[in-house]
């Protein structure tokens, strides 16, 4: 197995196909990772979230990361980390943004289902109002394990 350094290049493409990742934020030197669904375009992870614990620590410190990987097996993988800030996008000073992001994410099958499907069996009711952030890409590092063991036979 090779694990190999990707360029940004590589990482913008591995983000753009993948849907799923883990965002990282913390508060008080007390990290907080969570699952979401994301869609990015160069420069920007678009995310739609209701208010609780994530939204709060990121309101108070918006440096956040997001994690996104894809695991074959333990040979085969990838991994890639994009740092950077968090931005709300409430209504109406970012309209056109989240009409953008709510296009980007509709291009997921049930993009909006993690998001609200979950914070409706905490509640208990469906009337939560939906809320669309942004991280604003700083850097990327992504890791690419090759599995050459083929390659010799
Ligand atoms: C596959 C998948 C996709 C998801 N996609 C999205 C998405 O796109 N957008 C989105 O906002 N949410 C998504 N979620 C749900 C997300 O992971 C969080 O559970 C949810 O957003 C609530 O986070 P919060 O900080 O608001 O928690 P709060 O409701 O404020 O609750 C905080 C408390 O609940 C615990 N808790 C919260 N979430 C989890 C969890 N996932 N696992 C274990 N304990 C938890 C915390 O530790 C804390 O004790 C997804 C979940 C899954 C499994």
């Amino acid at each position: 197995m090779v694990i190999n350094e990707m360029t940004d290049k590589e990482c913008g493409a591995f983000l753009t196909s993948a849907s799923l990742g883990r965002l990282g934020c913390s508060l008080d030197n007390q990290p907080y990772v969570v699952p979401i669904n994301f869609a990015y375009e160069p420069g920007y992870i678009y995310v739609l979230s209701t208010f609780g614990r994530k939204i709060a620590w990121m309101r108070e410190n918006p440096k956040v990361c997001v994690e996104v990987d894809e695991i074959a097996n333990q040979s085969q993988w990838t991994s890639v980390i994009a740092s950077g800030g968090y931005q709300e996008l409430p209504e109406p000073q970012y309209t056109g943004e989240r009409a953008h992001a709510e296009k980007l994410l509709g291009k997921h099958y049930r993009w909006w289902q993690g998001a609200l499907g979950e914070r409706q069996l905490r509640v208990g009711d469906d009337l939560i109002a939906p809320l669309f952030f942004r991280i604003h890409v700083d850097s990327m590092t992504g890791l690419r394990a090759v599995d050459q063991s083929s390659d010799l036979t």
